[in-house]
């Protein structure tokens, strides 16, 4: 481990690896501190598009070709008998067409092996317990190795991207709660292997979405192995009907849902017990001080129903990388309007889109009866990340826009 750097790097999900290679691709000297031994495991399975392109700059896009991971070419969305089916080459804006589904044990372990092997130094089960910024912005961290030795890490900057762990916010007292509701999601890795007797022969190749009932949705997500990870997501409250143990609850959730209930019998658990998360949106009042700036999860997570997570993440570590560059050569760097703006405008988009989904404003358009090809081809291109396309009515007047649409289509039906 280093103790001298010129970039600290916390925490090697996928914001910290995709950091760490761009810095180290511009020659900076960069360690990475791990609290985990890898692989662990951590939620966040679907990727969008828009990450691809922060892979291929950090170089780290055949790391993820050789996993031979399942390819991801759309997403769909299905609320009993109706289907909106969104393909990523279908969309409105220059991208990407595709991205993958993934065990993010793998796929994280696979980011930081690549990291390594380009001499990017990640030390495992090392926990950041302190920092202190000097003026000037370099910083003392102290690391305790999972032996209970600690050391001190000299650094003239800090990325932060901890995720769940929120080091800095917490240390430095700025987190905030988030304005999301609160949501509980209940998830396992299944067998599955029904999956092609259904009337879809391609339906691996995307995530579905599918409504349970206006406060509850479920993720289907196929992986390349034949293994499918299946959650549920929904007002607390809602878990609260079923019984037994929690694999018991899981069955009877899984038999209450029509769309799901014939490919997924005798269903069989990977995992010992299904896992449960809550309570995940938290936020924070900045994203950036004296020689610290955040990225990921740090920054603030709003719900899994898009997908977004890990392509914030992997967005705010390229642009955070391309500052702390600019950063370290002297060049002045506006942090609020070249870094919070930017995130905030691509957050923005999807909190858009998070809150019109649960106050089913979305709903009217994506099961509209005659979709609109144009809009549809928009907002795919959301849902596949791209929401700093600033042509886009989707992406720059986004809530105005989903609005006055389903207003449109509400008014057409009469
Ligand atoms: C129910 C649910 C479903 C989701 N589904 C999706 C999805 O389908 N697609 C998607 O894109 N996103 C999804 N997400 C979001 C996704 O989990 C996160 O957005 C993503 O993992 C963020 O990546 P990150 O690199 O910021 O953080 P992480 O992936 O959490 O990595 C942070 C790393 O920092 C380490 N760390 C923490 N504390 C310390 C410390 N003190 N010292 C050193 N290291 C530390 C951790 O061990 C960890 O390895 C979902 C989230 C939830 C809650």
């Amino acid at each position: 481990m280093k103790t001298k750097v010129d970039v600290l790097v916390i925490g090697a999900g996928p914001s910290g690896t995709i950091a760490a290679a761009i810095l180290h691709k511009a020659g900076l000297s960069v360690q990475v501190v791990e609290k985990m031994k890898f692989p662990r495991f951590v939620i966040g399975e679907s990727l969008l598009p828009r990450c691809m392109e922060a892979l291929e700059e950090a170089e780290l896009l055949d790391a993820v070709l050789k996993n031979k991971f399942q390819r991801k070419t759309g997403a769909k969305f299905v609320w009993g008998e109706k289907i909106c089916d969104f393909k990523f080459s279908q969309q409105y804006t220059k991208g990407w067409d595709h991205a993958y589904q993934v065990q993010r044990a793998d796929f994280d372990k696979a980011l930081a092996d690549a990291c390594q092997e380009k001499g990017i130094d990640i030390a495992y089960e090392t926990e950041v317990i302190d920092v202190k910024i000097q003026t000037g912005g370099t910083s003392v961290t102290t690391v305790k190795t999972k032996e209970g030795a600690t050391h001190l890490i000299h650094a003239k900057f800090i990325v932060d991207g901890s995720g769940y762990g929120r080091v800095l916010p917490t240390l430095f007292g700025l987190n905030k709660a988030s304005t999301q509701y609160t949501r509980k999601a209940v998830f396992a890795h299944i067998e599955d292997p029904h999956r092609h007797e259904t009337d879809e022969p391609d339906e691996p190749d995307r995530i579905t979405i599918c409504v349970h009932n206006l406060n509850t949705w479920i993720w289907v997500i196929p992986f390349s192995t034949g293994t499918t990870s299946l959650g549920f997501v929904g007002s607390p409250d809602f878990f609260d009907g079923f019984s037994g143990s929690l694999s018991e609850q899981y069955q009877q959730m899984i038999a209450s849902e029509k769309t799901f209930k014939n490919r997924f019998r005798d269903l069989k658990l990977i995992w010992n017990e299904p896992r449960i998360l809550q309570g995940w949106s938290t936020t924070t009042d900045t994203f950036f001080g004296n020689g610290f700036v955040l990225t990921g999860n740090v920054t603030e997570f709003l719900d899994p129903v898009f997908s977004s997570g890990v392509t914030l993440a992997a967005v705010s570590a390229q642009k955070a990388a391309h500052l702390v560059i600019k950063h370290f050569k002297g060049e002045p760097v506006d942090w609020q309007n070249e870094y919070v703006k930017y995130m905030q405008t691509g957050i923005d988009v999807f909190r858009t889109f998070v809150n019109r989904w649960y106050d089913g404003t979305l709903f009217k358009i994506f099961f509209a009866k005659n979709p609109n090809e144009d809009v549809q081809n928009k907002i795919c291109s959301v849902l596949a990340g791209y929401v700093w396309d600033d042509t886009n009515p989707f992406v720059v007047k986004s809530d105005k826009t989903v609005c006055a649409f389903a207003k449109y289509i509400e008014l057409e039906k009469q």
